[in-house]
């Protein structure tokens, strides 16, 4: 077998996520969105939700320690090639994922700050924000919406995406990660991303692709299934630009097909 952190054909992604029982959000799309990607994938849950596609009706957080031993389980087997963090959901939880990247210092760690969900559900305590900024410079992605990008630098929120850009900018240069903006929660047609570095990691400062709308209300997910495609298309080929300008348009055709699916009265999953 290949020494650890070479890079994988089949990469050992793990998601330290929340669960979403109707299989839309959470880890089940990250579990889905791994393997549509070709990798193998590994799911340590920090938070059990009771949700649908129309909203969240609870959330449960089990203990942070029965956490740490589910992630001290798999990096005492496994070699990771890639971690991608979701939903916390409080502070405990917070220091005993930090604790253990910084023991096992993942190669490929993909930060989705997870606040609130589309329904507006809060998934992370008010008073965890401050731990989950302190988390930030443990990452080499950081992949926030553009309400998520306002909050990590308390800051209004952008709606033009050249304030979008600057926030990331700001965030990149705050943190030391490259910052994927995401232009998902942009008015109007365009969907532009754009990868932000400011440690001469890319290609330069800021790298944009553009893109269209898709125009669906079954965008359940797309985040969470983002920021997994990332981390497992980047284990493999070590190349942020490379990884987005992949999972982009796989992303595009994941939200075209998603009315195909017929799941739920809601906001409907993606179809990976
Ligand atoms: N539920 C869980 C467990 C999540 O991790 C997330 C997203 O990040 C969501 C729900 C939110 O999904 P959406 O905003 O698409 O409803």
């Amino acid at each position: 077998s290949a020494k650890a952190g070479t890079r994988r054909d089949v990469p050992r992604v793990l998601s330290i996520a929340g669960s979403d029982p109707s299989g839309g959000a959470g880890i089940q799309a990250d579990l889905k969105s791994i393997a549509a990607h070709g990798g193998y994938g590994m799911a340590a849950i920090t938070a059990l939700t009771v949700q649908n596609t129309q909203g969240v009706r609870a959330v449960h957080v089990p203990p942070a320690t029965f956490l740490a031993q589910q992630l001290d389980a798999i990096s005492d087997d496994i070699t990771i090639d890639a971690v991608k963090i979701g939903m916390l959901g409080d502070a405990e939880v917070i220091a005993a994922v930090r604790s253990w990247l910084e023991k096992v210092r993942p190669g490929v760690v993909v930060l989705d700050p997870v606040m609130a969900a589309t329904s507006g559900d809060r998934l992370l305590k008010e008073s965890a924000e401050a731990a989950l900024r302190g988390l930030l410079p443990l990452a080499d992605l950081i992949t926030p919406n553009l309400a998520e990008l306002a909050m990590l630098l308390d800051e209004p929120q952008a709606h033009a995406w050249p304030d979008a850009l600057e926030q990331g900018r700001r965030l990149a240069a705050a943190t030391g990660a490259t910052v994927l903006v995401k232009g998902g929660h942009l008015d109007g047609g365009a969907c532009p991303d754009a990868l932000v570095n400011t440690a001469g990691v890319l290609s330069q400062e800021v790298v944009v692709l553009p893109g269209d709308r898709i125009p669906t209300r079954n965008s359940h997910g797309t985040g969470c299934s983002l920021s997994s495609a990332m981390a497992t298309v980047q284990a493999r080929l070590g190349d942020w630009e490379a990884s987005l300008r992949t999972v982009k348009p796989w992303l595009a055709g994941a939200l075209q097909a998603s009315d195909q699916l017929e799941v739920g009265a809601g906001n409907g999953p993606i179809h990976h």
